[in-house]
């Protein structure tokens, strides 16, 4: 479009405004105008930069991947449309067929998935292995393996990896140990101060932590790397809308005081829970019953999480009256929301596995992950002990 004297029209995205916003404004603009062909050569050529098209990157993703850039000690981070496209990048955009990689026995359930099902179809072997057990994990290695990824607290046994190990052997055979560090988040652990070569976050979570955005993150150490994954996500569009950033550095403004909170409260409400009567078995990191205690205190240098792990006497019967009884809290498939939210993994995350291979790795009908949210430590004390009585 032109103006009425012939010149290109341009939005003038301040009118007549001699000072500035103090929050990032909203760019949904996909397409940015160059000035030459001469001034569109010194953007791609890095002389000067500038935005182009918004698959290929927008000042809204910028913004956040600059901020979790800082939050783990990297540079170079590429955001993606979720955290499975960030996982998605790494194992389609790093491997090609004839490769192996080896994942942790309890990944995300769809990370999972991308092992059992797409890699192999593209002809990219994987195995599954117990991160807390190195020597495990060195047997499943073959001449092929180049890479291995692993959740530092496992879903939802909270179990801890021998990160340390992990990215011993890694350094040693030559191979990239990704770390997904979305259950800890960068203020619980950073796995690049560990050894780890990649890392994956689920923005969702925590990070955003309002459950109203869905967007990933996935950096690695290595410049040459994050070069690929970010070309890798641009040519197969995992890349994210200006919104959903948008709404992500917003909440990722706060994502350090709500952790502290959310942690803090789950740590009084493992304590609770394991006084209650109709409970069998609490787990969580800082208490000295979790059967990795000094790895997690270790690995999470004495702090906590927010995930909370318990398990009713009783069977589907109790877990159904609980859910119930548990006034105010959603029985809803995610984890890091401002509200605190209860999950069933027998009839969610792990329904897909057969009875017996649940109770091969403790998930019980009355076994609960709780992600623990911003409420008032007594009032949500005060809501499980009237639902687990109802419930046993
Ligand atoms: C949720 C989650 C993912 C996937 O993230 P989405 O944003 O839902 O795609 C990956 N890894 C872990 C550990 C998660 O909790």
């Amino acid at each position: 479009m032109r103006n009425s004297k012939g010149s290109l029209m341009r939005p003038d995205p301040l009118p007549g405004s001699a000072s500035i916003p103090v929050v990032t404004p909203l760019s949904p603009s996909v397409v940015y105008a160059s000035e030459t062909p001469d001034a569109l050569d010194d953007q791609y050529e890095g002389r000067v930069h500038g935005y182009t098209y918004s698959r290929e990157g927008h000042p809204n993703a910028d913004v956040v991947s600059q901020r979790l850039d800082a939050m783990e000690g990297a540079t170079g981070g590429v955001v993606t449309s979720s955290g499975m496209a960030a996982v998605t990048a790494v194992v389609m955009g790093l491997m090609k067929a004839g490769d192996h990689m080896i994942g942790g026995n309890q990944l995300y359930g769809r990370s999972l998935r991308l092992m059992a099902e797409d890699l192999p179809r593209l002809g990219i072997e994987t195995t599954l292995a117990d991160p807390a057990d190195v020597a495990a994990v060195e047997a499943a290695i073959r001449p092929e393996t180049k890479m291995i990824l692993v959740e530092a607290v496992s879903n939802p046994t909270l179990a801890m990896a021998d990160i340390d190990g992990l990215a011993h052997l890694c350094r040693e055979r030559g191979i990239l140990l990704v770390v997904d560090n979305t259950f800890t988040t960068p203020r619980g652990f950073r796995p690049f101060d560990h050894g780890a070569d990649i890392v994956i976050h689920s923005i969702t979570k925590l990070l955003a932590g309002h459950s109203d955005v869905m967007l990933g993150y996935v950096v690695a150490r290595d410049q040459e790397i994050n070069t690929r994954l970010r070309v890798f996500s641009v040519t197969t569009g995992l890349t994210p809308s200006p919104f959903d950033c948008w709404l992500a550095e917003r909440g990722m403004l706060s994502f350090e005081l709500r952790f502290d909170r959310a942690q803090a409260t789950a740590a009084v409400l493992a304590d609770h829970l394991a006084g209650l009567p109709g409970v069998k078995r609490v787990i969580y990191p800082t208490r000295s019953d979790h059967p990795d205690h000094k790895r997690a205190m270790e690995l999470l240098a004495g702090q906590g999480c927010n995930m909370v792990s318990f398990e009713l006497n009783g069977g589907r019967e109790a877990a159904n009256a609980f859910t119930r009884a548990a006034e105010g809290l959603s029985f809803a498939p995610t984890l890091g929301d401002v509200a605190t939210t209860l999950s069933h993994p027998a009839s969610s995350s792990h329904r897909a596995l057969t009875a017996e291979k649940r109770a091969e790795l403790g998930l019980h009908e009355g076994f609960f992950r709780v992600s623990v949210g911003l409420e008032d430590p007594q009032v949500l004390c005060d809501v499980f002990t009237r639902a687990v009585a109802e419930a046993t």
